[in-house]
């Protein structure tokens, strides 16, 4: 796509929450116009009012009966209609305030998926109708959630994809920045429900956020990926309240002193399962979690200890709801001999993020003193590029993200 011909263009997004009553989308319609006025160039993403898409989930499920799952494709094609709704509606806002604005959902648009119904991957945008859309002068509103399969259907991009349809659009017509509002204004250093200290992050490196993912505003990973792969400058802001949100971005930190930890992400949902005297050759780590992977189950930190006597005891951790089927799966498997095998809950990491850790020392240790000066005892560690992970016990998980945001000065801006 020619860039000359998005250059200027802006992507907005709003969630549901944002647009859940005719008042919200009037509201949102009037600050469109205003950007519109000053000379965006705009197409805007929303997702479906409030809880439609639930509310639409169980009225499948109710005509079809609890045993039977309802088809599929039928299935995208009744839930991408709560996104038709919330676009349409505020398209005809947008013309009530004398403004020229057109509603295109994700086939209109131009979004093409692959054919996984309930969770298609976009294969391709061809922008040359939401194009030919702008350069008419209207504000163009895309529905989101949504795209057509190879097969002709409509597909959806799974829970919360509205989110990958604005920063996939944001990409496709280079757009200057996908701004994402929200009902949260920003992303925060650590979940303020457990410190009371935590501080609105300015700006934040797409790695690091994608370990925060869930915190403050709970963008879709996806999302986030998509972002950094394309680097779209993602802004999440709140819709009603006029605050600085917080820039998501792959460019160098603009704070020449900022630092080396962003903040600490909490993941209280931890199970963790281990498998003792395992034969100790080539091939056990892969034996053991193929199964899982083949199940779709997602393995986190993974710890192999050898001892002396020829055998290894290997520890992973999975989510609680994965844990049991886990279980399953190692015992079902055949390929690798093992004693025993058991199984720990409970659990939650809690990392300290932040890109710049891997230049300097002494984060591990900060990181390990605190949790000890503070009582609370680490059961495993891992680290990666982006920060240092302990699991601990889900109980203290206040007592150590409060330790640890305390010891790394977060509640103190850049
Ligand atoms: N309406 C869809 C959902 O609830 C998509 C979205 O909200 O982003 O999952
Ligand atoms: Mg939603």
């Amino acid at each position: 796509m020619s860039e000359s011909a998005a250059s200027g263009v802006i992507v907005r997004k709003y969630g549901g929450s944002s647009v859940s009553t005719a008042e919200k989308i009037r509201t949102i319609a009037g600050q469109l116009c205003e950007r519109a006025k000053a000379g965006d160039r705009l197409v805007v993403t929303v997702s479906a009012m409030g809880d439609t898409t639930d509310e639409l989930i169980a009225i499948a499920q109710a005509v079809t009966g609890p045993d039977v799952a309802p088809s599929a494709r039928e299935m995208d094609g009744l839930i991408s209609t709560g996104e038709l709704v919330s676009s349409t509606l505020m398209a005809m806002a947008i013309h009530s305030l004398g403004q020229d604005a057109v509603s295109l959902s994700g086939q209109q648009a131009g979004i093409r998926t692959d054919s996984v119904h309930g969770s298609a991957r976009i294969a391709e945008i061809d922008g040359a109708r939401i194009l030919k859309e702008l350069q008419s002068g209207r504000i163009v509103i895309v529905a989101g959630f949504q795209g057509l399969g190879e097969t002709g259907d409509v597909t959806t991009l799974g829970r919360g994809a509205s989110d990958t349809t604005a920063v996939a659009l944001a990409a496709a017509l280079e757009a200057e920045r996908c701004e994402i509002y929200t009902d949260v204004d920003g992303i925060y250093t650590t979940d303020p429900r457990i410190v009371p200290s935590a501080r609105k992050l300015k700006e934040i490196g797409y790695e690091e956020m994608l370990e925060m993912a869930w915190l403050g505003a709970k963008m879709n990973p996806r999302s986030i990926e998509l972002a950094a792969v394309y680097n779209v400058p993602v802004l999440v802001a709140s819709t009603f309240e006029d605050v600085p949100g917080t820039l998501i971005h792959g460019g160098e930190p603009t704070m020449e002193l900022r630092k080396a930890v962003t903040g600490i992400a909490i993941d209280k949902n931890v199970a963790k399962i281990t498998i003792r005297g395992v034969e100790d050759r080539p091939g056990v780590a892969a034996g053991i979690l193929k199964p899982l992977a083949d199940s779709g189950i997602s393995v986190d930190v993974i710890v192999q200890n050898t001892s002396d006597d020829g055998t290894t005891d290997f520890t992973f951790t999975v989510a609680e709801a994965d844990a049991l089927r886990s279980m399953e799966l190692v015992k079902g498997q055949t390929d690798v001999a093992y004693r025993e095998v058991t199984r720990g809950g409970q659990l939650a990491k809690v990392s300290v993020v932040g890109t710049g850790m891997q230049n300097g020392p002494g984060y591990a240790s900060t990181m390990f003193t605190a949790l000890s000066t503070a009582g609370v005892n680490i059961d495993m560690i891992t680290t990666s590029e982006v920060g240092i992970t302990c699991i601990v016990e889900r109980d203290q998980v206040p007592t150590a993200a409060n330790a640890l945001h305390d010891a790394f000065e977060l509640d103190k801006a850049d």
